[in-house]
């Protein structure tokens, strides 16, 4: 029972520290109307509306990256790519030493302005920055440890313990790690000359599709964390103060 006990502690300790700091979501904002229709753009004018924004925001994440990571070179270097699909989804990666930010040709036709892109440009190099990709995997793994031990301690089958508690690590922590990524996308965004605010108005249209929702939390929350982070970015610039990303 004490290694139990312990393996417990350590996802509960682990699973506490956040990097930055996610402004209370308190702070009232209703999301706007989903009635903006959509754009229905061809895939090309899409492709071309993403390099063109990519071209402000990638300087900025880059620079952003190097800040916060204290690392250079490729590590920091955004590669933006585009591939097939369905579903609007955009998403990031890491291979070949190069963090990849792809959006699909779904997405790309149905993003409503630049704002919108530049905006989930921001967020996905906000998943790189705070190495999520990283933590996700740790937290996968210690779930899956502690999964393991409670069913192996209860007589069950480790394998199904491990199974569970890995889909339960994996995915508690992803919700955080999303409102993390949309403080930095709002500063990244901002930095880079576009609105955050009106570009995080694409939540109301993704609330309802179910491959987002699983790892995402409610788009109401995630507007909230953002129209916050946008406020206290105008304070500082208000005062005279270059804005840093806040951490814990
Ligand atoms: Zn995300």
């Amino acid at each position: 029972m004490r290694i139990l006990i312990s393996a417990l502690a350590v996802l509960a300790i682990t699973a506490c520290e956040p990097t930055y700091v996610v402004p209370s979501s308190a702070s009232g904002a209703s999301l706007p109307a989903t009635a903006a229709p959509a754009a229905n753009r061809t895939v090309a004018q899409g492709t071309a509306l993403l390099f063109q924004v990519a071209q402000r925001v990638e300087p900025i994440a880059e620079s952003a990256c190097q800040q916060e990571t204290g690392r250079g070179g490729d590590f920091c270097d955004f590669h933006i790519q585009v591939e097939a699909g369905d579903q609007p989804n955009a998403y990031q990666s890491y291979a070949n030493g190069r963090p990849i930010l792809t959006f699909n040709h779904a997405m790309l036709r149905t993003i409503r302005n630049e704002n919108e892109v530049a905006f989930i440009l921001s967020h996905e190099a906000g998943h790189h920055i705070a190495g999520h990709l990283q933590r996700k995997q740790q937290q996968t793994g210690l779930g899956a440890l502690a999964g393991a031990l409670i069913v192996a301690g209860l007589g069950g089958d480790p394998q199904a313990g491990s199974d569970l508690g890995g889909a339960f690590g994996g995915r508690a922590y992803s919700q955080n790690f999303e409102l993390e990524a949309d403080v930095l996308g709002t500063y990244i965004a901002e930095r880079a000359g576009y609105d955050p605010v009106d570009g995080a108005a694409s939540f109301a249209r993704f609330a309802g599709s179910s491959s987002l929702l699983a790892t995402h939390p409610p788009g109401t929350q995630r507007y909230s964390t953002v129209v916050a982070t946008a406020r206290l970015i105008a304070a500082q610039r208000a005062q005279g103060i270059t804005p840093t990303i806040p951490r814990n």
